[in-house]
């Protein structure tokens, strides 16, 4: 079946959905048109790359998967070295992340890789069959999981109390969000209908309290007085994941980074975005066929992990990097090359860390157990 004729069955799916519910909300939107597991996005779409819709870091340069492994050995330290723990990557797209990091993993700390067991979480039939041909080199079990829910169960029965260290990388901006707008009666969710050609738009829903917002704090302030037409997301799909987690590295120890593009404070704004071939796309055309996602609230997610008795801290991607060492393992990954070779490195580390391009965007979430300090974000 061809990417179009997936697409044509997802739009019809959801306009049924909508004839159903009358509307439905932008989260349900967004899980039905990237994670419909025969016509979804990440079902079918060559997403990742070049030739594909966006460029992900694992995808720029081998250095990233390398600074990451770097992390990793650090966080096996910081746990006591343990003879096994559980090293999951969730949403490897390609794999690549977990190619280079086990890579450098095996070079760098021979003792750490083969403590490590390996996980990969990720819904996509389609990418674990990718991940799965990609990572075969390495020559280790590998063990796909569905959720956090399942990563526990999996710790539970073959590796019980084994410590977890957990990556992802542009995850959490697909996990469905909400949206909700400001009008003189108060804040609606904002929903979906479709008209009578079946195009998609936005309608207001009824006025309501805002969910998952704390009312005492500055930002539920902000938002009582927050002008008509002021818009905020929140993602009970996110804050449930980075909940799950936290449990898990409560319960058996651990450290874990989350990786994506977002704000370290909540704010206002509409960040729900469609990205195809490179570019930017209106959210509802290109339903099925390009990829949608949104600002990432690593303040609301911070929040999250340590209402669960975990630490959490977070900085630019950019600064992270240059605290781990990206310029010397530039420098040594540059030192025998060629000058094109060289120029390209160099061009690298820019899209990796300069302030301009994913430096800033880019925020790192470490979160750990209590008693796990985690450069380099220790206090
Ligand atoms: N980390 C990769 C890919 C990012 S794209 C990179 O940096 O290149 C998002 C990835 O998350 C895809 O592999 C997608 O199939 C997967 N995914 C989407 N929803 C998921 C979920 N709920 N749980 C686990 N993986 C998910």
């Amino acid at each position: 079946m061809s990417n179009a004729e997936h697409a044509a069955i997802l739009q019809q799916k959801i306009a049924q959905r909508i004839a159903r519910a009358g509307s439905i909300d932008t989260a349900e939107f967004m899980a039905m048109t990237m994670g419909d597991k025969q016509h979804g996005y990440y079902a079918n779409a060559e997403p990742f790359g070049q030739k594909g819709d966006f460029i992900t870091a694992p995808e720029i340069s081998q250095l990233f998967g390398e600074i990451i492994a770097l992390w990793v050995i650090a966080a096996w330290q910081a746990l006591g070295c343990p003879a096994a723990f559980v090293l999951c990557e969730a949403g490897p797209g390609r794999g690549t992340l977990s190619d280079d990091m086990l890579r450098s993993l095996a070079k760098a700390a021979p003792a750490c890789a083969r403590a490590a067991n390996m996980v990969l979480m990720e819904t996509s039939p389609a990418l674990r069959r990718r991940q799965q041909e990609k990572l075969a080199k390495h020559d280790r079990p590998l063990t796909w999981v569905e959720d956090c829910a399942a990563l526990g169960t999996y710790i539970k029965g073959r590796l019980s109390q084994a410590p977890l260290i957990f990556i992802a990388n542009e995850l959490l901006d697909v996990l469905p969000v909400r949206q909700y707008q400001k009008s003189a009666q108060g804040w609606h969710e904002r929903r979906i209908k479709a008209d009578k050609t079946g195009r998609l738009h936005f309608v207001p829903g009824r006025p309501q309290i805002l969910p998952l917002l704390p009312p005492d704090t500055a930002f539920a302030r902000a938002c009582r007085a927050a002008k008509p037409g002021a818009i905020i997301e929140i993602s009970p799909a996110r804050q449930a994941f980075v909940q799950a987690l936290s449990r898990l590295l409560a319960a058996n120890r651990g450290a874990a980074l989350l990786i994506d593009y977002g704000s370290l404070e909540h704010g206002f704004g509409d960040t729900l975005q469609a990205v195809a071939k490179h570019r930017f796309a209106a959210v509802f055309e290109n339903i099925g066929t390009s990829d949608l996602s949104s600002h990432v609230d690593f303040a609301a997610l911070m929040a999250a992990a340590q209402a669960e008795n975990c630490r959490a801290a977070a900085m630019p991607q950019g600064e992270f990097l240059l605290q781990m060492g990206l310029l010397e393992r530039a420098g040594w990954l540059g030192a025998d090359k060629d000058e094109a070779c060289r120029r390209q490195i160099i061009a690298d580390v820019e899209r990796l860390a300069a302030p301009d391009q994913m430096g800033e965007l880019f925020k790192i979430l470490c979160i750990a157990d209590l008693d796990t300090i985690m450069p380099p974000f220790a206090p």
